[in-house]
């Protein structure tokens, strides 16, 4: 990444975003080597990223077997030859003196971290043989996988292949569910990821509790510095004075909770004020006559109250996005599982968006295109006849990926069968499902916990076996077949050796099928014979892949006036503005109002985020990252906090309405949030003892959402409804 470039994603990243003297002389010296040494054979490999799932297109630079830097692969559209600081920082995660280095097995009771390192072959024949009793005692059913990113898919396959469909991953019940359930509801398609938001088109962007910029994801920020270059006009809508928000025409600090009110108000002034784009409407849209009779009761002057935003800031906002229609797009956010009704207020936006007229328009929502490649020729996997474990009587009728938290549940409950057994790949299930006692309960309901991951992360410290997987810039993985504003296909290869003794998913996979008598589902010899088989099979080469890292197919089209199908796979084959599929299940079909519970007297509600440096609990570890982002904070409104008698930089605990107290954290005093909350940067304050340089920086808030309510459409678990106060420090 050039210094300009890296500046620019400084600046959207935040102002807390400074890299150390210490960091840019690193980077400066690295730059330096690559320049001078590029002439004596240094190496220039192509990959893709992995800090996060975002899969960004990189070249290492190797020289000796040793990696200096990582910067973005200019032939990468999500990349666009630019990595984030986050995915610049990946050379952090190779070098990480606290990383997984040998297989582990549990020498005493589950969660107290004490090991015995033993060899591969040990520790694959005890995981083997435990599965088989599982299967042969409870069926293979009892067997579930937790997984996190491209990397799980061969470990995914295994499960099909041994009999069980019981995987799940947060980034669904945890994450993004509830948005892909509300559009999936309203247009018949999801959201997709990437996200398929046509961000730098967009003349008007509304910001809904998505503070993009300090939520790192590349390809979107890149589009969302251009769509301001571009003079997009921006609305903000957050309790706390995001980076996005200081870019903002119109900032709106909602009451936390409050968003469907806001939502609702929006649509009643564009329908009553006949703003919304009636062609559009009147061509694609279905039962729109009720939908308009259903809000008409929700003006500005009732949302005022509930929200705390006036009336004529309202009208105001609304005649914004309807003047620059239909290239207005209200972003559907990401993680989204906020205060149990959020399938609901996904679908107000997707109902937003569909009064603007924006779904497969340039400026709104586009059509993602991918090449033909297709899959690897297996066997077929065995048939269940059993239903997926997390999901009894269909009680989330429109849950359409398993929920982990059902999958715990079950483990707990032995209903409607047991599960015995968990592997749990790349994600650390401690931090990322709420109520982490739930999570330890249904651990010790296991005959089995095996996880596999590059960092011992808490989830490690209460497993029976844990795996250390190469890191991805020590490793391949499946091949990335995009699905984005262009067709590609990208290629992650090791650039360097992994260190000690630990292996890639693929190999693990391979190895334990191998033991399981299940070798048929893996007849490929290494992953570059399947690699190159399915390269192949699509007419593709190989060579070239590893050669340049990318490979991109011809333009296609992706708005409706390019010639895509106007097609909507719904009920109705139209955009629901009235649901008949919710009605008809006993829900609302037109999102209404629940005024949220409010904070106790002398509690603050809880919000947490992202840094532009972390992702999720899985990269405190990472010395590059933790320079840059080192703990997190507590944002605590001025005026609260001078009643506290509280300032910038005092160390506090919070302590939820539970009686769960935190690690230490600092304070930081600002103007710029509400009065009625707080907020903090997630995966932070780490616990787990392996996790030598991370351990106890800043505070968790994992640890202090003991308490969620569940989405009644899809079963996903809404956090923000946890409260803090302050434990001052004696
Ligand atoms: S968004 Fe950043 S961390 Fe994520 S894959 Fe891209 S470069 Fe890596």
């Amino acid at each position: 990444m050039d210094s300009v470039s890296r500046r620019k994603f400084l600046k959207i990243g935040g102002a807390s975003v400074v890299l150390s003297a210490a960091t840019q002389s690193a980077l400066g010296r690295v730059e330096e080597l690559a320049k001078t040494k590029s002439s004596k054979g240094l190496e220039k490999i192509p990959t893709f990223c992995d800090i996060c799932f975002w899969k960004c297109g990189a070249i290492a630079y190797v020289e000796d077997g040793k990696l200096w830097k990582v910067e973005g692969n200019p032939l990468d559209p999500l990349s666009r030859g630019r990595l984030c600081p986050r995915g610049t920082g990946g050379i952090g995660a190779h070098y990480d003196p606290d990383r997984l280095k040998y297989p582990l097995m549990r020498k005493s009771v589950r969660g107290e971290e004490r090991w015995n390192q033993v060899t591969w072959d040990e520790a694959l024949t005890f995981i083997a043989d435990k599965m088989k009793k599982i299967k042969n005692d409870y069926g293979p059913e009892a067997m579930a996988l937790f997984s996190h990113g491209i990397g799980g898919n061969f470990i995914k396959h295994l499960f099909k292949a041994y009999g069980s469909a019981n995987i799940g991953a947060p980034s669904f019940a945890q994450c993004r569910g509830p948005r892909d359930v509300g559009f999936n509801l309203t247009f018949g398609e999801d959201v997709a990821s990437p996200e398929r938001t046509d961000i730098k088109n967009a003349q008007c962007l509304v910001l809904i509790g998505s503070h993009l910029g300090e939520n790192m994801h590349n390809t979107q920020v890149q589009e969302f510095s251009d769509a301001l270059a571009n003079g997009v006009s921006l609305i903000v809508v957050d309790p706390r004075v995001s980076v996005a928000a200081g870019k903002a025409k119109y900032y709106l600090p909602i009451k936390p909770g409050a968003d469907m009110a806001l939502l609702l108000a929006w649509m009643q002034v564009l329908v009553t004020e006949r703003l919304y784009n009636k062609p559009y409407v009147e061509k694609y849209g279905f039962g729109f006559d009720n939908f308009a009779a259903e809000i008409l009761p929700y003006s500005p002057e009732w949302a005022y109250p509930e929200t705390g935003i006036e009336p004529e800031v309202i009208r105001a906002t609304a005649r914004e996005m309807a003047r620059y229609q239909p290239a207005t797009l209200i972003h559907p956010g990401r993680h989204v599982t906020w205060y149990g009704d959020d399938a609901q207020r996904s679908r107000a936006i997707a109902l937003l968006n569909a009064l603007m007229g924006n779904w497969g328009v340039k400026g709104g929502f586009y059509y993602p295109v991918s090449m033909d490649v297709p899959s690897y020729p297996y066997p077929e996997y065995p048939h269940s006849d059993k239903p997926k474990v997390d999901n009894p009587d269909n009680k989330f009728p429109f849950a359409h990926e398993v929920n982990t938290n059902g999958i715990r549940k079950a483990t707990i409950s032995g209903e409607p069968y047991p599960v015995k057994g968990w592997f749990v790949y790349a994600t650390n299930l401690i931090h990322a499902l709420p109520d982490e006692q739930e999570t330890i309960r249904a651990i010790q309901n296991l005959d089995l916990l095996v996880v596999i991951d590059v960092i011992p992360a808490e989830i490690a410290g209460w497993a029976d076996v844990v795996l250390p997987e190469a890191v991805y810039l020590e490793r391949h993985d499946d091949l990335n077949v995009e699905w984005f504003r262009e067709p590609f296909i990208s290629l992650r290869q090791p650039v360097v050796e992994a260190p000690h003794d630990q292996k890639p998913n693929w190999w693990i996979a391979k190895k334990l099928a191998d033991k399981l008598d299940l070798g048929h589902y893996f007849p490929w010899k290494d992953i570059e014979e399947y690699l190159e088989h399915r390269l192949n099979a699509a007419g593709l080469s190989y060579g070239q892949l590893k050669k340049e890292g990318i490979i991109r197919g011809e333009k296609q089209p992706i708005y409706f006036a390019e010639g895509v199908p106007d097609v909507f796979p719904t009920p109705s084959g139209k955009i629901e503005f009235y649901s008949l599929q919710l009605a008809e299940a006993g829900f609302d079909p037109v999102p209404k109002y629940t005024q949220p519970a409010p904070p106790p007297a002398g509690f603050f509600r809880l919000l947490y985020g992202r840094a532009p440096v972390h992702s999720f609990s899985r990269t405190q570890s990472n010395r590059v990252l933790m320079d840059m982002i080192g703990e997190n904070e507590v944002w605590i409104n001025q005026d609260i906090a001078n009643r506290y008698g509280l300032k910038s930089g005092d160390f506090i605990r919070l302590k939820n309405q539970d009686g769960v107290i935190s690690n230490r954290i600092k304070v930081k005093a600002t103007e710029r949030i509400r009065t009625d909350c707080v907020y903090m940067i997630h995966g932070f304050g780490h616990n787990s003892r392996m996790l030598k340089f991370a351990y106890q920086k800043g505070a968790s808030d994992a640890q202090l959402i003991t308490r969620y309510k569940t989405d009644p459409l899809m079963g996903g678990t809404a956090m923000n409804v946890n409260f803090v106060t302050f434990e001052l420090e004696a």
